[in-house]
């Protein structure tokens, strides 16, 4: 049994995650819950006196603004789209008969206009671009999803159906990578205050097929990209628990997030994975967390 296997069993005999029958999708238990909700208000603590609009959007968007998003041509394989039923009385008795003999009842299914959201930023874009222009001082807002990835993996921090808490910053060039600088500082900050050991590292995202080389090799090399990594399945292979990315003005272009005088706004978001962090958490410092240091305790419920 590998290492991998071996902590997700861990975590399903402790009751932490509840086991589906689907690599990734998993119930979790409300100590589970509770270390998220607790570094949530850490974060809050952290990021709080900045301002920020908060927005909660659910975990689908608008199937217009995700073609748009060009998520398609990045990431295909990764995409998940809601379908549905939309037949008469005879199309349900043939989908029926096709479920009773085992045979494919979802191939009539019809796309909706939803689909699952892939990061917590992406209905954002179009909806503050719905606003008009920005305040030149350029715009915060506090986002958390849960998102949908087609990556099944007996990795627990590889999850199909995870929590993302991020930030995102609208403005000029200056401004976004300041604001991405900030929160480098402060995830380093906030982790080692909870006693986890982090690197920061450049990264670049799994763009896919062959031309998607060339634009991971771009992000690498123009430093779009940076991650902090913790130790959850593998030391050697640190996990991304937050990832903090400038996008220049290719959002701002695609989705015309301009400034009053008409010039193109930069973006940048600052994400963290909640899963992956509470998982860390559990890593290091164990699965009870009565057990946990006095300081991380302290930190995490005051
Ligand atoms: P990875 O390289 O591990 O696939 P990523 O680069 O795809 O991560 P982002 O797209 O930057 O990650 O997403 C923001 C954050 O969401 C990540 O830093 C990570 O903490 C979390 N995250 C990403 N994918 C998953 C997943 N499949 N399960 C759980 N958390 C995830
Ligand atoms: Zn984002
Ligand atoms: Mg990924």
């Amino acid at each position: 049994m590998d290492m991998q296997t071996s902590f997700l069993d861990r975590l399903f005999d402790s009751g932490l995650l509840i086991d589906t029958g689907v690599d990734g999708l998993y119930g979790r238990s409300g100590q589970f819950e509770d270390v998220i909700t607790a570094f949530e208000r850490l974060i809050d603590k952290f990021g709080g006196a900045d301002g920020a609009e908060a927005i909660r959007f659910p975990p689908g968007m608008n199937r217009a603004f995700f073609e748009k998003s060009g998520y398609m041509k990045s990431f295909p394989q990764l995409a998940g789209t809601v379908h549905s039923f939309c037949g008469n009385e005879l199309d349900h008795m043939s989908l029926l008969k096709c479920m009773e003999v085992g045979e494919d009842w979802t191939k009539d299914q019809e796309a909706t206009d939803i689909v699952l959201t892939p990061a917590a930023c992406y209905p954002l874009y179009p909806t503050v671009a719905k606003r008009g222009a920005l305040p030149d001082g350029g715009a915060l807002f506090d986002l958390q999803s849960y998102c949908f990835r087609h990556e099944p993996s007996k990795d627990p921090a590889r999850q199909q159906l995870f929590r993302m808490r991020e930030y995102v910053c609208m403005g000029t060039d200056k401004h976004v990578t300041d604001f991405r600088q900030s929160w480098m500082d402060r995830g380093v900050e906030m982790m080692k205050a909870v006693g986890l050991d982090v690197t920061i590292d450049v990264a670049n995202d799994p763009f896919f097929g062959r031309a998607g080389k060339m634009l991971a090799n771009n992000q690498r090399d123009q430093n779009l990209k940076f991650e902090l990594l913790i130790p959850i399945t593998s030391t050697a292979k640190p996990t991304a628990c937050m990832s903090f990315n400038y996008h220049q003005d290719a959002f701002g272009a695609k989705w015309g997030l301009n400034f009053a005088d008409g010039s193109v706004a930069h973006t940048a978001c600052v994400g963290f994975g909640l899963e992956r962090i509470a998982l860390a958490l559990f890593h290091t410092h164990g699965l009870d967390v009565k057990e946990w240091p006095e300081s991380v305790r302290k930190a995490l419920w005051g």
